[in-house]
C-alpha cells in the first residue's frame, strides 16, 4: 500500500533516470517512515529546499543548504534575514569580487522578494550570537543566490509588530497571512482538524461524508442565504448546518458519521460569528447523551494541543436552569465565582420602594452579586456606568451597597437597607473586606440576566485594573443540559419556537407535559460551553414520525411538507440517534487567544459579510441575472450604488 503510494507520487514528479527514481524512493521512504515512526513532518520534501529558514542550529554546522524565504531585514548590505513560516535565518552577504553577482541579487532585491540561497552553515563568530532567535548560534555563508519574485512596494510592511487596521490586512489578506501569528494560527487549526480526524476515524470508526451545500429552505432556526436556479421562481438555500443529512445518514444506516461542514447563516458578522463559519459535525445512532459527552470529551482531550495544560475529563455538567440562576445566561464563565444570589427573603420587610414592588409580584425576587474587592478597585463612575448599562438595556434599577467598607457614596436608597439586612447580607453572601454587592429586583429571568451581564463587566473592570480573575491559560469547559424544548417566539411571545432546534427529543420524564403544557417540557438538547462561550451544541433526535409531526405543525406551526421526505425516512425504521456540532472556528480562537474568529479563518468576511480582497458580494449586470429569472429592485437612494456596477472597488473602512 505505502509504496504503490510512493510510486504514484513519484511517478508525479519530474522524470528521473530509472537509478535516480530507484534511490529517490529508497532515500523517500526512508525518511518518511522516521517521519511517521517519530511524527515529525518532512517539511521540505519534493521542493527546491534542503531545510526551513526557521530549523537550522549548530547540529547543522557545515551542512550545505539550499533556502527560500522572503526578505525580512538587510543589514548594511552585509547581513539579510531570510523569512519562512518556521523562522528567521541570518545570510551573510559575500563581499568578494569574485561573488559580485550573488551580492548585486541580494542587496538590490527589494525587502519581501523571495529568494532561493546556496551555501554553508557556519557559526556566527564570537559575541555576535543572538540568544533570541533559535537559529542565532547560525549563520548561512552564501555562494549562490537566485531572485525568484521580486516585491513591489507593500501597503504595510510584514512584521507582526506593526499595527494596521483590520480592514487593510483582509483587503490584503494573502500579505497578512504571512505574519507569524497567522500562521501560528492557521497551521494549529490544521493540526488539530488532523487529530480530530484521527481519533474519529481511526480509533471510533466514523465515517467522514460531504453532504450538500445547495439545499432547500429549513424551517425554524437561522435565516438561510439563497441561490438562484435556471427554473423559474426556485431557489437553492445553502444549509444552515447538515442536519437533517446527517439524520437521513442514520437512517441510511451510516451509524458514525463526521464531517469538517462548512455552514451558512445570513445574520450578519459579530466578534465570534461569520456568515461562513465551519463546524466539527457529529451524529451517531444508538447513542445515548452521555455517549455523545464521553466522546466529545476525549475527542477534545486527544486533539489537544500539546502545548496547553491537558484537557481534564470528564467535564462538569450544569442544568439549564441552575446556569440562569447562578450566571444569568446559558453559557456562564466558570473560570471565576461573584454567583448571582437570590435574596429576596433578607427583604420581606424592606421599605425601599422598588423592591418592596418586586416582591409583591407573583414572581418577583431580589436578587445580587459581590464583587470582592470592588470597593478598592472600582470607582464611583464605575458603579454609575453599570446603573446605566443595567437601566439602558434591560430596563432595571440596579443598587450598589457597601456593607463592610467604611463608604457610602452609593445611592440614597441603599442607606434604607437596615443593619440586620446588612449583616443577612454578608453572611449570605460570604462578603468579605472591601466587597461590593450589587442588588435587582424583579422577574427571575429578567433580574438574572441583567445580573450575568454586570458580572462580566465587572470582570472586565476588574481586570482592567489589574486583577486577575480568569487566567488566560485556564481552558474551563462545561456541559449546559436539561434546556427547554421551546421558548416562546421573541417577536411574538404567545408562539413557541425550538430552544434548540425542531428535530431535538423531549426529556423522557416530560413527555406527558408535550400535550398539555409544552413549555414545561425539558429536552435532550446539550450545549458545551468553554470559558463562557458557546462551543458546541446538540440533541438527542426525535426518530419518531408521529411525534416530529406534532411538534412541527402543532406546536411549532410549521409546515410539514417543507420537510415530508424526512418525516417519510423517519417511518422506514429509523434508528434512535443522536449527535452535536462543535464550532470550530470559535474553539481554535479560544485556543490560541485571537482576539476574533477572523484570526483563525484564512479568507474571512469583514464585519458587514464582505470579502474586502475580492469585493464579494459584487453586483451581476442584468444580462447575466436574465437566465435565473430574477431582476434587481434597486431601493430608492441606491442610485449611486447602481451607476457604481463596473465602476472601480473601493473597500470598507
Ligand atoms: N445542527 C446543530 C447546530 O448546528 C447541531 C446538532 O444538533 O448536532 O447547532
Amino acid at each position: 500500500m505505502f509504496s504503490c503510494w510512493l510510486s504514484r507520487l513519484c511517478r508525479g514528479l519530474s522524470t528521473p533516470t530509472g537509478r535516480v527514481t530507484h534511490l529517490i524512493q529508497g532515500s523517500l521512504s526512508r525518511r518518511l517512515m522516521l517521519s511517521s515512526q517519530r511524527r515529525i513532518p518532512e517539511l521540505s520534501s519534493f521542493v527546491a529546499r534542503t531545510n526551513t529558514c526557521g530549523e537550522l542550529r549548530s547540529s547543522h554546522l557545515g551542512q550545505e543548504v539550499t533556502l527560500c524565504g522572503w526578505i525580512q531585514y538587510r543589514r548594511q548590505n552585509i547581513f539579510l534575514v531570510l523569512r519562512d513560516f518556521h523562522g528567521l535565518v541570518q545570510v551573510v552577504i559575500p563581499q568578494d569580487e569574485s561573488a559580485a553577482s550573488v551580492k548585486k541579487i541580494l542587496c538590490e532585491a527589494p525587502m519581501e522578494s523571495v529568494v532561493q540561497v546556496s551555501g554553508t552553515v557556519i557559526s556566527r563568530p564570537p559575541g555576535q550570537e543572538n540568544p533570541k532567535m533559535p537559529t542565532g548560534e547560525i549563520e548561512i555563508k552564501v555562494k549562490s543566490a537566485q531572485l525568484l519574485n521580486a516585491c513591489k512596494k507593500l501597503p504595510f510592511e510584514i512584521k507582526d509588530f506593526v499595527k494596521k487596521t483590520e480592514a487593510l490586512r483582509l483587503q490584503y489578506r494573502y500579505l497578512d497571512l504571512r505574519s507569524f501569528q497567522m500562521q501560528y494560527n492557521l497551521r494549529l487549526r490544521s493540526r488539530m482538524v488532523m487529530k480530530m480526524r484521527e481519533y474519529l476515524c481511526n480509533l471510533h470508526g466514523f465515517v467522514d461524508i460531504e453532504t450538500p451545500t445547495l439545499f432547500k429552505r429549513t424551517p425554524g432556526g437561522a435565516k438561510e442565504f439563497v441561490i438562484p436556479s435556471r427554473e423559474p421562481g426556485k431557489f437553492y438555500c445553502l444549509p444552515q448546518s447538515p442536519q437533517q443529512f446527517k439524520q437521513l445518514l442514520m437512517v441510511g444506516g451510516l451509524d458514525r458519521y463526521f464531517q469538517v461542514a462548512r455552514c451558512y447563516r445570513d445574520e450578519g458578522s459579530r466578534p465570534d460569528r461569520q456568515p461562513e463559519f465551519t463546524q466539527i459535525d457529529i451524529e451517531m445512532s444508538f447513542v445515548d447523551q452521555i455517549g455523545i459527552r464521553s466522546l466529545i470529551e476525549g475527542l477534545l482531550q486527544y486533539s489537544w494541543p500539546s502545548d496547553k495544560d491537558p484537557v481534564v475529563v470528564p467535564f462538569p455538567s450544569m442544568t439549564f436552569a441552575e446556569a440562569l440562576a447562578s450566571y444569568g445566561t446559558d453559557k456562564p464563565d466558570t473560570r471565576f465565582g461573584m454567583k448571582i444570589v437570590d435574596i429576596s427573603d433578607v427583604f420581606r420587610n424592606t421599605k425601599v420602594g422598588f423592591l418592596q414592588d418586586a416582591l409583591s409580584k407573583p414572581q418577583g425576587t431580589v436578587k445580587a452579586i459581590c464583587i470582592s474587592e470592588g470597593a478598592k478597585y472600582l470607582k464611583r463612575k464605575d458603579i454609575e456606568s453599570l446603573r446605566k448599562l443595567a437601566a439602558d438595556h434591560f430596563n432595571q434599577e440596579v443598587l450598589p451597597v457597601f456593607p463592610k467598607a467604611n463608604r457610602n457614596w452609593n445611592s440614597p436608597v441603599a442607606k434604607s437597607i437596615m443593619e440586620e439586612q446588612r449583616s443577612e447580607l454578608i453572611r449570605l453572601m460570604e462578603i468579605q473586606e472591601d466587597g461590593v454587592v450589587l442588588l435587582t429586583a424583579g422577574e427571575h429571568r429578567k433580574a438574572c440576566s441583567v445580573l450575568g451581564k454586570l458580572r462580566l463587566e465587572c470582570a472586565d473592570l476588574l481586570e482592567a485594573r489589574g486583577l486577575v480573575l480568569r487566567d488566560p491559560a485556564l481552558f474551563s469547559f462545561l456541559w449546559v443540559v436539561d434546556f427547554p424544548l421551546f421558548l416562546p417566539k421573541e417577536e411574538n411571545p404567545g408562539e413557541l419556537e425550538s430552544a434548540h432546534h425542531p428535530f431535538t427529543a423531549p426529556h423522557p420524564s416530560d413527555i406527558h407535559l408535550l400535550h398539555t403544557e409544552p413549555k414545561q417540557v425539558r429536552s435532550q438538547h446539550y450545549d458545551l460551553v468553554l470559558n463562557g462561550n458557546e462551543i458546541g451544541g446538540g440533541s438527542i433526535r426525535i426518530h419518531d414520525a408521529e411525534l416530529q409531526r406534532y411538534i412541527l405543525a402543532t406546536l411549532l406551526k410549521e409546515d410539514v411538507k417543507l420537510l415530508s421526505h424526512l418525516l417519510q425516512a423517519l417511518d422506514f425504521g429509523a434508528p434512535p440517534h443522536g449527535g452535536i456540532a462543535l464550532g470550530l472556528d470559535r474553539l481554535i480562537c479560544l485556543v490560541t487567544g485571537a482576539p476574533s474568529i477572523r484570526d483563525v479563518i484564512a479568507f474571512p468576511k469583514s464585519f458587514r459579510g464582505h470579502d474586502l480582497m475580492s469585493n464579494a458580494p459584487d453586483s451581476l449586470p442584468p444580462e447575466e441575472l436574465k437566465p435565473y429569472h430574477i431582476q434587481v429592485s434597486w431601493p430608492a437612494d441606491s442610485e449611486a450604488e447602481k451607476s457604481s456596477l463596473n465602476q472601480p472597488y473601493h473597500p470598507e473602512s
